[in-house]
Formats: C-alpha cells, sequence, structure tokens
C-alpha cells in the first residue's frame, strides 16, 4: 500500500504581493510532491515535502533521449475563500495516455490526486485571488535510469510542482496574431503529437521566436504530411465560427486533446453551436475570412483559457477576424468556462473538484 507522508517546510518564501509580480512559472511555492518508481518494485509513497532541486546523475536517460511527460491545471480562488481545481481527474488520466505512448508507467489517478490535494491544503495560501489569477499546477514524470542506450528507463521520477501564475492577459481578454508555420512541422500523424511530451515543446520554439521576430505572438500549425491542414496552436486547440457552425479539427493523433478544448465543445452544444469536428485546409480557412464567412476564431487551453484571434498571417495572405475584436461567442464562452472555473456560475457538468 502507497502512503501519503508529509514533511513541512522550516521556512517560508515570501509571497508575491501584488499580481504584476506574478508572470508565468516563474514562482514556485513552499512544498512539492515527489514518487518514486522502481523496477520490480512499482510506484514507493508519496511525499509531500520542502521544495528543492534533485540530484541527477549527468547519465540520467530523460537528460538525453527526453523521456519525460507532464500536465497542466490551475487551482482557482472562489470569492468565498475556498480552492478548487477544474476537471483535475482528466489532467491525471491525460498523463496515462502519455506514459503509455512514451512507455512510462501509469499513476494511481485517485491518489495522486487525493495526494495533490493534501500538497494545496499545505500551500493554500500561495492561491493568488487577484483578478485572472491562479495556482498553476505542473505534474512530471521522468525517466531516472543512468544510461546511455537507447531504451525505456526502469526507474521514474513523478513530482508536482506549483506555481502562483499572473493574468494571461495584462489587460483583460484581447486578441493576438497569429503566424500560419508553413516551413516547420510539429507533430506528425504516428508520432507523439497527443502526449504532452518535452521534445514536442523543444520542437516548437524555433519556429515561436521566428513568428515573434516578426511580430507574432503564436504559431498555428499545420498537419505534418500535406502542410495544408489546421492542427492547433503552441499549447492551444483552434476553434473557427464558419457560416455552418463552430468547426475545430478531430483529433487525428498529431493534436493534443485538450481539456479546455473539450470543455468548450460541451458548452458551445449547450448554446446552440454544436462544434463540428472536420478537417479544415488552411487555404479554405482564408478564402472563407477573406469572402467574410470566418466569424470569429480563437485558441483553448489551461494558460489562456479563451484565446481570440485577431489577425492570421499565412504567407503573404493576411486577414483580420471579428474586425479584430473579441467576439461574440468567444467572449461568452470565456466569461462561462472562467465563471465556472471561479466558482461564480454554477458548476452544471460536475468539473469543479473542491479542495
Ligand atoms: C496542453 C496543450 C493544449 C491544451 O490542453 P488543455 O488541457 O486545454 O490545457 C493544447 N495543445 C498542446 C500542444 C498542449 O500541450
Amino acid at each position: 500500500m502507497q502512503k501519503i507522508k508529509i514533511q513541512t517546510s522550516a521556512t517560508q518564501k515570501a509571497k508575491p504581493t501584488s499580481a504584476g509580480e506574478l508572470g508565468f512559472g516563474k514562482l514556485f511555492t513552499d512544498h512539492m510532491l515527489v514518487m518514486d518508481y522502481a523496477p520490480g518494485q512499482g510506484w514507493g509513497d508519496i511525499h509531500v515535502m520542502p521544495y528543492a532541486p534533485f540530484a541527477m546523475d549527468p547519465g540520467c536517460i530523460v537528460l538525453h533521449y527526453a523521456q519525460t511527460i507532464f500536465e497542466g491545471l490551475k487551482c482557482y480562488r472562489r470569492a468565498d475563500g475556498a480552492l478548487q481545481l477544474f476537471r483535475p481527474r482528466d489532467n491525471f488520466t491525460r498523463m496515462n495516455v502519455s506514459a503509455r505512448r512514451m512507455c512510462m508507467p501509469e499513476i494511481d489517478v485517485e491518489l495522486v490526486l487525493e495526494a495533490l490535494k493534501a500538497l494545496l491544503q499545505l500551500d493554500g495560501d500561495w492561491v493568488p485571488s487577484w483578478p485572472g489569477t491562479s495556482l498553476y499546477i505542473r505534474p512530471t514524470m521522468i525517466g531516472t535510469d543512468t544510461s546511455l542506450s537507447v531504451q525505456a528507463s526502469g526507474a521514474y521520477r513523478f513530482f508536482i510542482i506549483l506555481s502562483p501564475s499572473g493574468p494571461y492577459y495584462a489587460s483583460g481578454l484581447a486578441p493576438v496574431n497569429i503566424y500560419v508555420e508553413d516551413e516547420y512541422v510539429r507533430a506528425v500523424v504516428g508520432g507523439v503529437g497527443f502526449a504532452k511530451t518535452g521534445g514536442n515543446y523543444a520542437a516548437s520554439v524555433l519556429a515561436g521566436r521566428v513568428a515573434a521576430e516578426k511580430g507574432f505572438a503564436q504559431v498555428l500549425w499545420l498537419d505534418g504530411k500535406e502542410n495544408r491542414y489546421v492542427e492547433e496552436i503552441g499549447a492551444m486547440n483552434m476553434f473557427f465560427l464558419m457560416r455552418e457552425g463552430l468547426v475545430t479539427p478531430p483529433l487525428n493523433g498529431s493534436i493534443l486533446g485538450g481539456i479546455t478544448r473539450d470543455s468548450i465543445m460541451a458548452l458551445a452544444a449547450g448554446m446552440g453551436h454544436p462544434v463540428i469536428e472536420r478537417r479544415l485546409a488552411i487555404d479554405e480557412v482564408f478564402d472563407a475570412a477573406e469572402r467574410g464567412d470566418v466569424l470569429e476564431a480563437f485558441g483553448t487551453g489551461t494558460a489562456a483559457v479563451v484565446s481570440p484571434v485577431g489577425v492570421l498571417r499565412w504567407g503573404d495572405r493576411q486577414v483580420t477576424l471579428s474586425g479584430g475584436r473579441i467576439g461574440v461567442l468567444t467572449q461568452r464562452l470565456y466569461d462561462t468556462l472562467t465563471g465556472i472555473q471561479l466558482g461564480r456560475l454554477p458548476d452544471t457538468h460536475g468539473w469543479v473538484e473542491v479542495v
């Protein structure tokens, strides 16, 4: 039987005193959660313990061959002060999907969730309450064998760290400019695009840098085979409100199945916009946008929740959507989903988990 063992930190770091100090993923709380896996023994006890660096052998498998997976979810402070998580079981279940693809051991979703709650109870004072802020939760698993041979590790470490995070948009929801990437690809069918694994992100930073130099906030990836079909943006899934309805690319194996994507699909359907999952060619998007037939477009992900697209650039074609403003449906979906996450609106789908 695995146990949850708690060791509290003797010291406390200074907590941020304004939302402006937060940013994303820069500050970490006083505690972390660590669980090790040994071959033949499985997962050991879960340690909730003081936040501290790991000592690693330079020959550690994850440092060379990237056998690593992660998750991202948030803990929100409600107006009444209580803390709540949004669909945490879906994150740990998805982590097991990533684990299977990367030859890593699966975790016990309920036990890890229970331990996460114990960690959050210790570091609850770190959950900020300024508008648009939350505590970002980063579960991670790495292969820890010391070995330079290319194979699955025998030993693993699973850990969770917590980072208070600021509002994604400094001044409220705002449209972002997106660069359609037509040279580099993020993932291919048969690869690891559907898994939240480090290499996907390492492979994406060059395109992100080139787009940033041209003045764009994010890259929109096309499929890796024909360089034609819309996949997703950075760490967000894509939706287009077209004349036929709200359209999103299907989960074909190279796209990450976002929990925000799934939530938006349920909310949109409830608002009379059942989502059409179909392949969407980028030339079709531009042709429709030039005719005025793309009414709104937005990305969805845990960090930004909903991110409206302002300008879309593809080669030398450029379109501005919704007149560069936030679309009506986009705003409504954002307000509804953040309302549920913050406990301001009723949780009619059973998504919320009080800590
Ligand atoms: C995490 C992620 C998303 C969004 O997933 P959510 O569960 O909604 O946060 C989308 N695309 C990629 C590549 C991601 O890593």
